[in-house]
């Protein structure tokens, strides 16, 4: 996300940054300075309904036309620093998917007392969470059962974030833990800087429901808005990374190249695998 920060320049809030007061002589009532608040400014980008993108720059030209037909159920839970940030990308998952397939919940801590429905779910044998470790079976080595719909419990968070809520709830070690075999996730999932973890939620659902559904379409598609995020994201970077190998050709620039070279490497490796909507409607 360097240099991508667009919607974080939104500017501070009003009550961090009083404005300068101009302190008018007619200044009688106590509200007076308030009119000078720059409200206006401050105001959020206008955001689109569906894929939760600022208007100006909208993924669902990228989203499936229908939300994509699927038996398994996933449950997001989200840490509440993921709904805050600027780069967001379950509102994508969740924009593919059916409403009743994709359920997030947000928070640190789930109780059975608090959380009924997920206790449920959480003690349903056919259950899985994707949480990837030494006890973790890999996906594509779980028989999945036929009697229930399957259901896949992901955390969304950053590396810590997702290991603080995996082992202080007891109800996440009911389920049967799995994990992802790495030749198949790691051209696509950036999990290498635990900062900057934004797209893998999204991308470890795509290639898990392709896997439980048995359809390689499924990750094509979910990953769309994604590649084209991270098009939009190149872009913006490699304009600066242009400027300081400029700077590095004319001998003006002495510190070690950009850290995120490599992030911009695996992006462009998942923008060449951009492909567009077929034409028609094929779901
Ligand atoms: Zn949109």
């Amino acid at each position: 996300m360097e240099g991508g920060g667009g919607s974080g320049a939104a500017g501070p809030s009003p009550s961090q940054s009083p404005p300068p007061s101009p302190s008018p002589p007619e200044d009688r009532e106590c509200c007076a300075g308030l009119w000078e608040l720059p409200v206006e400014r401050c105001e959020r980008r206008p955001e689109c309904g569906r894929c939760s993108r600022p208007q100006k720059v909208c993924l669902c030209p990228f989203l499936p036309i229908h939300p994509l037909k699927v038996s398994t159920c996933l449950y997001i839970i989200q840490h509440p620093a993921e709904e805050s940030r600027v780069l967001r990308t379950v509102p994508l998952l969740a924009a593919c998917l059916p409403p009743d397939k994709c359920k997030i919940l947000i928070g640190r801590r789930f109780s059975e007392d608090r959380y009924p429905e997920l206790a449920t779910v959480c003690r349903n044998p056919s259950t899985l969470i994707l949480y990837p470790g030494a006890e973790a079976t890999n996906l594509e080595e779980v028989t999945l059962g036929s009697s229930s719909p399957p259901v896949m419990i992901i955390i969304d968070g950053t590396w810590s974030q997702a290991k603080d809520i995996f082992y202080k709830n007891s109800l996440f070690r009911l389920p049967k833990q799995v994990q992802l075999k790495t030749n198949i996730s790691s051209q696509y999932v950036i999990r290498t800087q635990p900062t900057n973890t934004c797209l893998s939620t999204l991308e470890c659902a795509a290639v898990a429901l392709t896997i439980m559904e048995k359809n390689k379409n499924i990750q094509e598609t979910i990953l769309r808005p994604l590649q084209a995020l991270c098009s939009f994201q190149l872009q913006h970077g490699a304009q600066i990374h242009h400027s300081k190998e400029h700077l590095l050709k004319n001998g003006l620039y002495d510190k070690p190249m950009p850290k995120n070279k490599r992030k911009l490497r695996r992006m462009e490796l998942l923008v060449n695998n951009v492909q567009p909507r077929q034409l028609g409607p094929t779901w």
